[in-house]
């Protein structure tokens, strides 16, 4: 079986400016290249993206942008020796189009679940990465470690009482890929994998 990485997209690779149409304005997270290429190497990790990108259902941009944006996603990875395997996005919004909840917009595990069987991979020794408590959430429903990568300050009220649940409470909160790639070559150890 094989290990993956699920990777949110916005903020966890590329910097998040909201709802990116634009692929001139990609830039990638400072450390997201060198992280990943080490985990890359050391661990033979396949890399699934996995993007909530409602903005397509709320009409700010279309499939062929988000594609656009996710082709230099990628090849800015690519010319720093990272592989993507693959990008998965959920296009949908509950207050929008079809009015439902779909099974995919995180932290439903959807895109996950379709991950796992797309590339026989083994979720025991697999790992979910983002952003936000939504992606720790999304982990935690597929049954896979999260990690969050945290930019927030968790003495703000909300994002204190978020780790109050454990449904959203990640298995680790980075700051950095340092500190990520440190927490999975640990962890790794630990579970004998
Ligand atoms: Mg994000
Ligand atoms: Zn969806």
């Amino acid at each position: 079986m094989n290990r993956a990485i699920f990777l949110d997209r916005d903020g966890t690779i590329n910097i998040d400016y909201g709802y990116i149409n634009d692929p001139a304005k990609v830039k990638l997270v400072p450390g997201c290249a060198e992280g990943l290429k080490y985990l890359q190497e050391k661990f033979g990790f396949l890399f699934l993206v996995i993007s909530n990108q409602s903005g397509i259902a709320r009409g700010y941009l279309t499939h062929e942008e988000l594609e656009a944006v996710n082709h230099k996603v990628e090849s800015l990875l690519k010319e720093q020796g990272v592989k993507i395997t693959r990008f998965y996005y959920c296009p949908h919004h509950p207050d929008h189009a079809e009015k439902q909840q779909c099974g995919c917009r995180k932290p439903s595990p959807g895109m996950i679940i379709k991950g796992l069987k797309d590339y026989q991979i083994d979720p025991a020794s697999s790992y979910v990465i983002g952003d936000k408590l939504t992606d720790a959430e999304a982990g935690y429903n597929a049954g896979i470690t999260s990690i969050l990568l945290s930019h927030v300050d968790f003495s703000d009220q909300e994002s204190f009482s978020g780790l109050q649940n454990p449904r959203l409470f990640p298995n680790f909160v980075a700051y950095n890929f340092s500190e990520v790639c440190d927490f999975i070559s640990k962890d790794s150890n630990e579970k004998g994998h």
